[in-house]
């Protein structure tokens, strides 16, 4: 569902110089919304937070709280609250945070969408925008088994393409551990489950969108765009 138009953008970007600008996308695994954020964080000017980045990569350095999360991850579990709260509350006390962030796989759960409202509320630093990536399951299934990621730096490769190595570095591809068949069913259970609610807690917010992410990546992108400026101008009203 998508919300009234709220104020035209005026043909004009959100000015995140101005004021910052945070935006969480949700959406099941598969739904292409780290490659949205990554857009979004690198046209605005603004950082992106992938939890699951963050936990890949602590786990290629031996860090011992992520190699305990990893048995986790590795069943398609969610991670505790705690330690997804601390890993978040860390990442925007830096200073490439205060422009504003594009959130990729947090908060998956209610705990963690209020500990971030806090967050928030503490920093005032612009509207927080949240955008639900909806995109059919049979889809999301297609996609996650056609997934490479990087197993040097830990980018995702492009689905739809047929690179062979990493278009970042070089590296080899393969698939996620928790991309197979049997986990990613899992995965896409738990999100139901436990993101559900977090669509709820955010529904009735003048700054919630969703947008079909079913469409073609460019397509979803422009939508995106139009819906972050006019709930952003929506939240300033
Ligand atoms: P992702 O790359 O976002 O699909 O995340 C991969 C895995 O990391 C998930 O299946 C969880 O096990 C864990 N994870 C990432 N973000 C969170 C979070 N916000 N809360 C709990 N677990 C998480």
């Amino acid at each position: 569902m998508q919300r009234g138009p709220g104020r035209p953008a005026q043909g004009n970007r959100f000015p995140v110089n101005e004021m910052g600008l945070n935006v969480i996308m949700m959406g099941p695994p598969g739904a292409g919304k780290g490659t949205q954020a990554g857009r979004l964080a690198r046209e605005r000017g603004l950082l992106k937070i992938s939890t699951g980045d963050i936990l890949r990569e602590a786990i290629r350095e031996g860090d011992p709280v992520a190699v305990e999360a990893k048995a986790r991850m590795d069943r398609g579990e969610l991670v505790d609250d705690e330690t997804m709260i601390t890993i978040v509350t860390n990442r925007l006390l830096r200073p490439d945070a205060r422009r504003g962030f594009v959130l990729d796989g947090f908060p998956r759960t209610v705990a963690q969408a209020e500990a971030l409202d806090r967050i928030v509320t503490e920093r005032k630093n612009g509207p927080l925008i949240v955008v639900d990536v909806e995109v059919p399951q049979h889809e999301l299934v297609r996609r996650l088994a056609m997934r490479r990621i990087c197993v040097k730096c830990g980018v995702n490769a492009d689905p739809f393409g047929s690179a062979e190595t990493c278009p970042k570095c070089g590296g080899g591809l393969e698939q996620r551990t928790d991309d197979n068949d049997e986990v990613v069913l899992d995965r896409l259970n738990v999100y139901k489950r436990a993101t559900t609610p977090v669509l709820e807690y955010y529904r009735e917010r003048p700054t919630f969108r969703v947008v079909n992410g079913a469409q073609a990546p460019e397509r979803v992108a422009h939508e995106l765009d139009t819906m972050i400026d006019d709930a952003a101008g929506a939240q300033r009203v």
